[in-house]
C-alpha cells in the first residue's frame, strides 16, 4: 500500500486548519485504492492558535505530524522542512486554506500510478476574486520570468502538486538556501501533468501575503532562476559606446569642415566612451559573479531518472 504525505505550510491558519484536516482526510479515505497517509503540518511561526490545534490533531490522530518554527521563516522554508520530513511514496503540497481542493488528490494519484507521470500539478485558469492589481502583477511576473529563464514556470501554477518520491528526492538534492520552489520543481525535470481549475477563494481568514512580501518573492524568484539582469550592463556598455562613437564622428566631421567643436561636445564624447568602458568592466565582473552564483547554488550537474545501475536519485 502506498503512503501519501500531505505537506501543509501553515501561518496563522487557526480558522482553516480543522476544516482542511477534515476535508483532506475525507478525500484520502475516498480513494478507489486504499492508501496509507500522513500529514506533515509546518507551523511557520504562527501567532494565533495554529500550534495548539496541531498539537491536538497529532494527539488524536497518529497520521498527523507537525513541525513548528521558532518564528516566521516564510512559505519556502516551510515547504523545504515539510518535504524533508515527508516519508511517503508520493508527496503532496497543499495550502491550509482549502484553495487547493482535496477532491483533486485522487486524480493526482491516478496521474502518477495509472498514467505514469512523475508529478501532477494544478494550475488556476482564472484569478477571479483576487485583487485586480495583484493578478496583473502576477501575469507580468510570469511573462517576465519565462522570457528570461530556460525552465518553464507555468502561469497560474500552484504549489499544489503531487510528486513521486524520486522527484521529491531530486528537489531536495538542490541545496540552495534561497529557494524558489516553483522554479526548482520545473528545473529538476520529470514529466508533469497539469490539472486545471477555476480559482477558489480561501475558506476562512485572509491571504498571508502582503504586496511587499509578494514583490520580494517575485524579485527573489527572478534572481534565483536567471542571471539575465546582469546582461543589462552589457547593454549599457554597447549603448554608451554607440553614443560615444556618434559624438566622435560628429566632432571629426565638424573639425574637418572647419566648424567649431564645442568643449561640451568633446566632454560628452569622452564621457560616453568612459561610461561604456565602465559598464563593460562591471559586466566582466558580473560574469564572474554569475559563475560564483552557479557554483554556490551547487545544483547537481544532472538528475538521473532511470538507469540499469542501482541508482535512483540525481547525483553530481
Ligand atoms: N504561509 C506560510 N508562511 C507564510 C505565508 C503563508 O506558511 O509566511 C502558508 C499559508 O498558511 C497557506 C499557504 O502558505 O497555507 C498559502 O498562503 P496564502 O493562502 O496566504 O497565499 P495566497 O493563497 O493568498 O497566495
Ligand atoms: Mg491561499
Amino acid at each position: 500500500m502506498d503512503k501519501i504525505s500531505v505537506v501543509c505550510p501553515c501561518y496563522n491558519e487557526e480558522e482553516c486548519l480543522p476544516l482542511f484536516y477534515e476535508e483532506t482526510v475525507k478525500a484520502l479515505r475516498a480513494f478507489s485504492v486504499p492508501v496509507d497517509y500522513e500529514f506533515i503540518f509546518v507551523d511557520d511561526g504562527s501567532k494565533d492558535n495554529t500550534l495548539p490545534i496541531l498539537r491536538e490533531l497529532a494527539k488524536q490522530d497518529a497520521h498527523v505530524r507537525y513541525i513548528s518554527f521558532s518564528r516566521n521563516f516564510g512559505k519556502e522554508a516551510a515547504i523545504y522542512a515539510g518535504l524533508k520530513a515527508a516519508e511517503g511514496d508520493c508527496v503532496t503540497l497543499m495550502d491550509a486554506d482549502l484553495q487547493d481542493p482535496p477532491s483533486f488528490l485522487a486524480p493526482m494519484y491516478d496521474g502518477i500510478t495509472k498514467e505514469g507521470y512523475d508529478c501532477v500539478g494544478c494550475r488556476r485558469t482564472t484569478r477571479k476574486s483576487e485583487p485586480k492589481l495583484r493578478s496583473a502583477f502576477a501575469h507580468l511576473f510570469y511573462k517576465l520570468i519565462n522570457k528570461v529563464t530556460t525552465t518553464e514556470i507555468v502561469d497560474g501554477a500552484r504549489d499544489f502538486r503531487m510528486m513521486t518520491r524520486q522527484m521529491v528526492n531530486a528537489v531536495l538534492s538542490l541545496p540552495e538556501k534561497d529557494r524558489f520552489s516553483k522554479e526548482l520543481f520545473s528545473w529538476v525535470g520529470f514529466r508533469t501533468k497539469w490539472l486545471e481549475y477555476e480559482n477558489i477563494e480561501r475558506a476562512k481568514g485572509t491571504s498571508k501575503w502582503s504586496f511587499r512580501k509578494l514583490t520580494r518573492y517575485a524579485v527573489g524568484g527572478i534572481e534565483s532562476a536567471t542571471d539575465a539582469p546582469l546582461k543589462i550592463n552589457l547593454l549599457f556598455a554597447a549603448l554608451f559606446f554607440l553614443a560615444g562613437l556618434v559624438f566622435a564622428v560628429i566632432d571629426i566631421v565638424f573639425a574637418a569642415t572647419g566648424t567649431d567643436v564645442s568643449a561640451t561636445m568633446i566632454l560628452l564624447t569622452v564621457l560616453f566612451v568612459c561610461l561604456s568602458f565602465l559598464f563593460l568592466g562591471i559586466y566582466v565582473v558580473s560574469d564572474y559573479v554569475k559563475k560564483i552564483f552557479t557554483n554556490v547554488k551547487s545544483r547537481p550537474l544532472f538528475i538521473v531518472k532511470e538507469t540499469d545501475k542501482d541508482q535512483t536519485d540525481g547525483q553530481n
